[in-house]
């Protein structure tokens, strides 16, 4: 439910609760802390009237009625009406005019506000309260005939599209048809006669729609167009919107009732959208759009090409000079870049809107650098304010430079919102929506878009549009969503129904299914699917002023997971402060490795044993000792090729810790495959080799149901152990060679899978005997402590007794929610889990019923997170000091990173490619709970 504020003034109500505030005259009964109750819109509207801006008068009717309005079957609250009629009588007295009186109509705009600003909500009608009578009043007052004809048609044809329900197009076709009759593009050529003749074609098609007449009653149209808001919230565009930006479904709309003030009175009024900086870049500059003479939604919907609002300051430089000074001073009160609406009736300004901005990331990181400098906001607030996934998308590909330079561009357009997009175009929304099911990438191309069309903007790579604005619907979600966008591509005709594009500059043309590639930077589309590359970290000194700033809140460390040295100094030069995980596997896997060390598998097991024997004082035969030495001779090949390897990594992360994970893997993941070497030899028959036969027998033995619950991690080091001894060397040596040379390595060596406290106390007590006696030949000590990863829940759960035995505790979150689940996840990802969180229909349901809320291999699932909270307690409680990470893929998502962060571990360890905003993601997390503490 929404959470009521307690009202700071008293207002008489005849409902049973109080559902209505107003303001006008320079006072207003909410505020802009309460957007719970008043939405966004009606609290923006309650605080500049407070501040004493110029706002038309009104009332807002919280979004505890449009609950309860739900609540009661789709009833409005008892007696709310009375009050409804008695907050209008008051509108009444501050306007000086009447609602329905044909002497001085009062008109109003009926608009929804949530708390948070929704493109899936009902429009706004405007002009509401107009019919034969009181359009003849207006005319009479204002003398313009055309402009009450304007207010007129606009209102009728609002009022049955967003009302009623009549399909807009019914509107648009006569008006279409009107302006081509009299050889005009835009609505403002019509005449006054045409305008009415326009009314009259309405009326008609609002009673061959509906079946009755267009309501004249101002009451009656005010009675279904609050309803028409409140059936809103529950509308399918509404719900599509809130389900991917995860608003609760309970929060309900608020309706706001605003006198009308009149952008379309002639040359010296008009309407517009402007942003008090730059929403794409972060410049400090008035940005936005206007038309004269025009109204409403005309700006936003590409009806006439709109001007850059820095003309205003030429066409009416008075109200310019107030609106920019408004502007300034809504900045400074709310601390953040707003988003205006506004309207100029005859010279005057009227202040209609103002929220906290939208922006790309590239302008989210500037205006937060900015704002600190100006001492608008701390450094604390900077860092609060950057979205992890802005700095996902600062990071996000650009085309490739020399492929794009060779490639064909088809059109130019607004370069709406950045990042480079390749897919297959598509030309609905709907279409989009079912491509991208089947695996498909697109780019959605329209002629402009709507609130409808917001579901397959989600799924779509990136958008093109051919018509609308910088301010206009494609450009604004785009770049909510961190969407690449290309809008208003003039010289672009779509044809949604014959599915092809054409641009009628380079003559160029494509259908559905074509690949293209925007690039939103620039406004470029491009034939084909270009290549893209990184984005670079270095280039951008501004990410990495915040992420400085994060650094000093943050109270985790970040480190990174790498296996090589380019990957390991990549992610150090992205902020990473160790490694958490070095897996050592592919030291077995490339080039010549594989050939190695398939050989030494081949007689591991044997000379294992022999091994035994021999230490047993047993008198082995000559083929036996043979055997132990080809097996050694493998593993010193090994063992020398790895300390290369450690030793460029050593050199990489210098003076910074390295965890070591050894050998993870069942072997047979280095042998070849068991059916294709069983093909071989049975295809070869009497002709395979003894080798492959060998081979293949090999395979066989090893064979195992459930490789991942079997022969890997610490189990395989118990059975064969040469194989982590001779890690453990590499590893040692590799430090002393990089410490002879002027280097300081750190290494910690992490025993994997350890689910008992003795498979950890056995390979320790193996492992500390190889490393003292490597540093004992060598003459040389150095730094390195042996821990283990908690991955297997028994692990997790015996903590205490691992700690003795382990200096740090890493949690491999991939394998431990995989067998917290009981999930494989190499099968579970791809098959149904992803229904699981889809949802399944059950027998007799409509909605798919959730199964899960989110992927708990990419989201760390709170049980899971229990298990750890479990294992760090118990960890402390044997060692205080113990060391505390994860390594898991979870290491580098913000929402893990934040129950990270309340378990109370030392680092998070992700890809280096998500180090930066594992840094952001920290430092809110440790700000977060700072506050909280407070
Ligand atoms: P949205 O939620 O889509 O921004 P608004 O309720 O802000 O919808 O209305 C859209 C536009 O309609 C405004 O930007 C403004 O131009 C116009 N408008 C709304 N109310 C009024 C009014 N009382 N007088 C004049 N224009 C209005
Ligand atoms: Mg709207
Ligand atoms: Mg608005």
């Amino acid at each position: 439910m929404a959470t009521t504020t307690t009202p700071g003034t008293e207002r008489a109500h005849a409902a049973t609760k109080r559902y209505i505030y107003a303001w006008g005259d320079g006072s207003a009964e909410g505020d802009g802390g309460m957007k719970d109750l008043l939405g966004g819109k009606g609290a923006g509207l309650a605080e500049m009237t407070k501040a004493g801006l110029p706002t038309p008068p009104g009332f807002t009717i919280t979004t505890e009625a449009c609950n309860d309005y739900f609540a009661a079957g789709e009833k409005l609250p008892e007696r709310l009406w009375d009050d409804v009629r008695e907050a209008m009588a008051e509108v009444e007295r501050r306007s000086g005019k009447g609602f329905g009186d044909p002497a001085n109509p009062l008109l109003v705009s009926v608009r929804s506000g949530a708390k948070f600003s929704m493109p899936g909500m009902m429009d706004t009608v405007l002009n509401l309260g107009l019919n034969e009578e009181t359009l003849e009043g207006l005319i009479k007052l204002t003398g313009n005939e055309r402009f009450g004809w304007d207010a007129y048609r606009r209102f009728v044809a609002m009022f049955g599209r967003i009302v009623l329900g009549i399909e807009g197009g019914r509107f648009d076709k006569p008006l279409e048809a009107k302006k081509k009759a009299r050889g005009t593009d835009a609505d403002t050529g019509l005449t006054a006669d045409d305008l009415r003749e326009l009314v009259d074609e309405y009326k008609r098609v609002v009673r061959e729609a509906t079946g009755r007449d267009f309501p004249s009653d101002p009451y009656e149209q005010l009675d279904l167009a609050i309803k028409a808001v409140f059936a809103s919230w529950f509308g399918k565009r509404a719900r599509d919107y809130r389900e991917s930006q995860k608003i609760a479904h309970d929060l309900g709309t608020a309706v706001n009732v605003v006198t009308m003030v009149y952008g379309n009175m002639g040359e010296d009024s008009g309407t517009g959208v402007a942003f008090t900086r730059d929403p794409n870049t972060g410049e400090a500059t008035l940005f936005g759009e206007y038309l004269t003479n025009a109204q409403g939604e005309d700006v936003v919907a590409g009806i006439r090409t709109p001007s850059k609002i820095s003309h205003l300051a030429d066409d009416m430089p008075e109200a310019y000079e107030e609106f920019r000074r408004i502007g300034q001073q809504l900045e400074q009160h709310y601390r953040d870049v707003q988003d205006l609406e506004f309207t100029i009736e005859r010279g005057k300004l009227y202040m209609l809107q103002t929220r906290s901005a939208k922006r790309t990331a590239t302008a989210a990181v500037k205006i937060a650098i900015d704002m600190v400098e100006e001492g608008l906001i701390t450094k604390e607030e900077a860092v609060g304010r950057i979205e992890p996934s802005q700095v996902e998308q600062l990071l996000r590909a650009q085309f490739e430079p020399k492929a794009r330079e060779a490639a064909t561009r088809i059109a130019k357009g607004l370069n709406a919102s950045p990042g480079a997009a390749v897919g297959r175009a598509v030309f609905t929304a709907d279409h989009a929506v079912e491509w991208v099911g089947r695996g498909e990438k697109v780019v959605l191309v329209r002629e402009e878009t709507a609130p409808d069309d917001f579901h397959g903007m989600a799924v779509a790579e990136g958008i093109l549009t051919a018509r609308g604005g910088a301010t206009s619907h494609a450009a604004v979600v785009a770049r909510q969503i961190g969407k690449p966008c290309v809008a208003g591509s003039a010289e672009l005709h779509v044809d949604s129904a014959g599915k092809v594009a054409r641009s009628n500059v380079s003559g160029l043309e494509f259908g559905e299914g074509d690949w293209i590639s925007v690039d939103g930077s620039t406004g470029d589309v491009f034939v084909g699917a270009l290549p893209t590359v990184e984005a670079r970290f270095e280039d951008q000194p501004e990410l990495q002023t915040i992420l400085g700033w994060a650094d000093e809140f943050r109270r985790m460390e970040v480190w990174t997971n790498a296996d090589k040295p380019e990957e390991a100094a990549q992610a150090r030069s992205y902020g990473a402060q160790g490694i958490g995980l070095c897996r050592t596997e592919h030291m077995f896997r490339e080039g010549e490795r594989l050939e190695i060390v398939r050989g030494a598998i081949l007689i591991a097991n044997q000379a294992t044993r022999l091994k035994t024997r021999r230490d047993l004082g047993e008198e082995l035969t000559a083929d036996e000792v043979a055997t132990i030495a080809e097996f050694d001779a493998a593993m010193g090949r090994l063992e020398a090729l790895q300390q290369g390897d450690f030793e460029g990594i050593f050199r990489a992360m210098d003076g910074l810790p390295v965890v070591v994970r050894l050998i993870d893997p069942p072997l047979h993941e280095f042998l070849p495959n068991l059916e294709e070497q069983l093909v071989k030899v049975t295809k070869a028959g009497d002709q395979a080799t003894t080798e492959d036969r060998e081979l293949l027998a090999t395979i066989q033995s090893m064979h195992e149901q459930n490789p991942m619950l079997g022969l890997r991690g610490c189990r395989l080091g118990l059975m064969i152990p040469d194989f982590v001894k001779v890690q453990t060397r590499a590893i040692l040596n590799a430090q002393i060679a990089v410490k002879k040379a002027g280097g300081n390595p750190k290494a910690k060596i992490m025993i994997p899978l350890v689910g008992h406290v003795n498979e950890l106390a056995a390979t320790r007590a193996l492992l500390e005997g190889e490393a003292k006696a490597v540093e004992e030949a060598a003459g040389v000590n150095v730094e390195y402590a042996f821990g283990t990863m908690i991955e297997v829940p028994r692990g997790a759960l015996t903590a205490d007794e691992i700690a003795k035995h382990a200096a740090f505790f890493s949690f491999g979150t991939n394998d431990l929610t995989q067998m917290t689940f009981g999930y494989s996840r190499d099968d579970a990802e791809g098959g149904f889990l992803l229904r699981y969180v889809e949802g399944v229909i059950l027998p007799g349901d409509k909605e798919p019923f959730q199964i899960l809320p989110v992927n708990p291999f990419q989201t760390l699932d709170d049980a899971v997170a229990g298990l750890m909270r479990t294992a760090v307690e118990k960890g402390r409680a044997t060692r205080p000091d113990i060391e505390l990470g994860i390594c898991g893929e979870h290491g580098g998502d913000p929402e893990s990173i934040w129950k990270c962060e309340a378990i109370g571990l030392d680092y998070v360890s992700c890809s280096p490619f998500r180090v930066p905003v594992a840094r952001l993601a920290a430092a809110q997390a440790a700000l977060s709970s700072a506050e909280r503490d407070k």
